[in-house]
Parts: C-alpha cells; structure tokens; sequence
C-alpha cells in the first residue's frame, strides 16, 4: 500500500516535470511577444549636460539574449550588452556630453530575445546637449516711461531659453522671444497712470533648458506726466437707469476679461503698430483725464474718447481674437480683442457690432462696429482703452511705436 502510494508520486513528480519542459519548449519555440525597452534617466526632447547616468531598462515575458546600442548611429561598445540571459534588464549607461557637440543626438537600442523567433525591437529617442554657459543681459540697461505707458524690456540670451521672467513692483511677467527663432525676448510691462513718479527695480530671472539659471537688474525711471483735468462732464440724468434695462454690469465684463487673459495665446497676434481704431474727427477725453462724476466720484479716465460722426465706422486696431461682444451697463455695446500675451483692446458704446463672433480672428482694419453712445455716454464717440495684463496704458504710444 505504502509502495504503491510512493510509485503515483514518482510518476506524478516526473509528469509535472514533463510537462514544465514541454511548456518551456513550446514557449522557445512559439514565444513571439516583442520585448518591451525603455530608459531612465533619459527622456526624448530634453536637454543634458555634464555627465548623464542613465538606464536601459526592459521587463519581459521571455529572456533577453542581447541588447545593442548605438549613440549617433555608432554601434557602442560596452560590457554586457551580449548573452544577458535574464527576463528583466537594468543596464547603466553612462553618456559624457562634455564630448559631444552641443545640439540634438540620436540613442538607439536595438533588444533581441533568446526564443527561437529572436524576437526585436527598437527604442529611438532624440535628446539634446547644451554644455555651454548661460549669458544674458538687459539690451538697455534702464528705461524711462512717463506714468500709464508701457516698458518695453528686452534682453539678449546666447541661447534659446525655457524660463525668462521680470519682476516690476512685486508682479511677474512673462518674456517672449521676439520671433519663433530669436534670443531676443521681450516683456511689455504696464505702468499705471496711478503709480508715483520716481526710479524703481527691474529684476529679470532666466532660466535655460538644462537648469542653469542667472539674474539680471534693471532698473526703469517711471517719469511724471501731467494728466488732465476735465471740468463739466454730465451724463443726461435717467440714462443710467434706462441703460440698466437692456445691459449687464460692468462687473460682469471685468470678471470676463480676468477670465480671458488667463487664455491669452503666448505669442504675439500682431505685427507692427497699432492703428487708431476710428478716423479723428476730435479727442474729447486724453488719456487719463481726471474726472468727478456724481455718478462715478473722483477717477481717471484710462482711456481715450475719440469723436466723429454717429455711426461712423471702426475698425480693429490690430489683428486678435474677438473675446467679447455684450452690452453692459457703462460700457455699452462693447467689444473686447486679445492680440495675444496679454495685450487686449477695448471698443465702447458703439451703436451696434459688425457680423463677427466671440472667437473670430480680426485683422488690422476690420470693421467691428459703428460709432454709438450707448451705456455711460453723453454723446456720440469711441471709448478706446488698450490694456496690458489688464492694467490699462496709454494706447496712443501703441499707434506711434512699433512694439
Ligand atoms: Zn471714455
């Protein structure tokens, strides 16, 4: 009894043996999984400098016999690399960019496993090696801006950058290359007609795609501008409350407006000069006059009033996208573009809109509208406001230089 019971588990002992082999033998023979390969430490499109340690890692259903690498298009040699004979590979590569030309290089592994289909496969990545020195200074080392103008900053980098920022009175914003393969970037930063005269810091960071980064100061002389004052302005009494009837209110416009910058394209929609948006009969209302209303109190008018015939025609200043087209309650019919990076102009109590949409491209020239006095309007004219990142400049600067 006790014989027979020891015979079974031999018997069965062999069986399973059997039947192990004969499922590696098959598996050799039928296996045809491609073996999966990839890299740490080493990502296609980045930029590297110094010496990368990297690996060549691949986890697979079936042993791996080999792997090759090749560095340009030249085979490498390397320890290891033959007879790996192991389902998982983590096989250090070490690349010394320091000999090798700055600019894009090619790594190519090529894994092969060790069934009998000897199955392949190819991992290409592009990556790019930047071992020179990150340099850039200020183009002008200081500027002077009267109160409600644009700093046109520009500094010159000796390389493309990933990160260029500039700080003015404790607000960041952002630098742009001046065209898509230029080491010049620009920033255009606002200066409200509310800021005190006097010298103040410009601190610019920058930042290259390796990681070095480098600060750079300026400073900007913000110069006193003597701003207007306007005596008599008188809204007809009731067109408030007859405006209330058919409008929003204005704080709707301001949160949408918030809204839009924050998907203001990051390059530049315009070229050359700003147009005025309206032929000039006369500017009733400068820039940044100040003015006391019953209405509104003690403000400053951050925009120009520009008159010509009712319902004469206007058009877009530059070319944009159209963001906003609404009536509120003080500004009337309005229209709003985004001429990208956070450059926008505004188009007030204009009698009705040309046949465009919220979305619409423009270009310079474009009819959007007629002159009206809808909303807080006490005759026929063209409210024009251009802000930069939502502070609100001067937009005849915008006409005269080309930004
Ligand atoms: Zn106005």
């Amino acid at each position: 009894m006790f014989h027979k019971f020891k015979v079974t588990l031999i018997i069965s002992f062999l069986g399973l043996i059997t039947l192990f082999l004969g499922y590696k033998a098959i598996s050799y023979s039928t296996y045809s999984v491609v073996p999966e390969i990839s890299t740490k430490g080493l990502t296609s499109g980045d930029y590297y400098s110094g010496v990368v340690q990297s690996k060549i890692v691949s986890n697979n259903g079936y042993k791996i016999d080999h792997i090759d690498v090749y560095l340009d298009g030249k085979l490498l040699d390397l320890d290891g690399t033959k007879k790996i004979n192991k389902k998982s590979l983590n096989f250090p590569l070490t690349i010394d960019t320091t000999t090798l030309l700055d600019g894009k290089h090619n790594l190519t592994v090529d894994i092969v496993d060790a069934s009998k289909h000897q199955n392949k496969n190819q991992m290409n990545l592009d990556f790019y090696v930047d071992n020179t020195d990150l340099n850039a200074t200020f183009i002008d080392q200081s500027y002077k801006v009267l109160q409600g103008r644009t700093i046109h900053a520009k500094i010159k980098a000796n390389k493309k950058l990933a990160d260029a920022k500039i700080q003015f009175l404790e607000k960041n914003y952002e630098f742009y290359p001046e065209s898509e393969y230029s080491t010049v970037y620009e920033s255009f930063i606002p200066v409200d007609c509310d800021l005190n005269a006097g010298e103040y810091q410009l601190n610019a960071k920058v930042k290259d795609f390796v990681g070095h980064d480098m600060n750079l100061s300026g400073r900007v002389d913000i110069q006193e501008y003597n701003f207007p004052k306007q005596k008599g302005f008188v809204v007809e009494k009731g067109k408030l409350e007859e405006e209330k009837e058919v409008s929003m209110s204005n704080r709707i416009l301001e949160d949408a407006i918030e809204k839009w910058l924050a998907d203001s394209p990051n390059k530049k929609l315009w070229t050359g000069r700003f147009e005025v948006p309206v032929d000039i009969k006369k500017i009733t209302t400068p820039f940044g006059e100040i003015r006391t209303t019953s209405e509104k109190g003690h403000y400053m008018h951050k925009a120009v009033d520009i008159l010509n015939n009712p319902r004469s025609v206007i058009w877009a200043s530059q070319e944009g996208k159209v963001v906003i087209k609404d009536r509120f309650l003080l500004t009337g019919n309005t229209i709003v573009l985004d001429h990208g990076i956070g450059v926008f102009t505004i188009y007030c109590h204009l009698e009705d809109f040309a046949d465009i949409e919220v979305g619409d491209l423009v270009k310079k020239g474009n009819k959007i509208g007629r002159m009206g006095m809808t909303g807080y309007a006490n005759g026929y004219h063209l409210h024009w406001e251009l802000r930069v990142n939502n502070v609100a400049v001067d937009p005849f600067q915008w006409t005269q230089k080309n930004f």
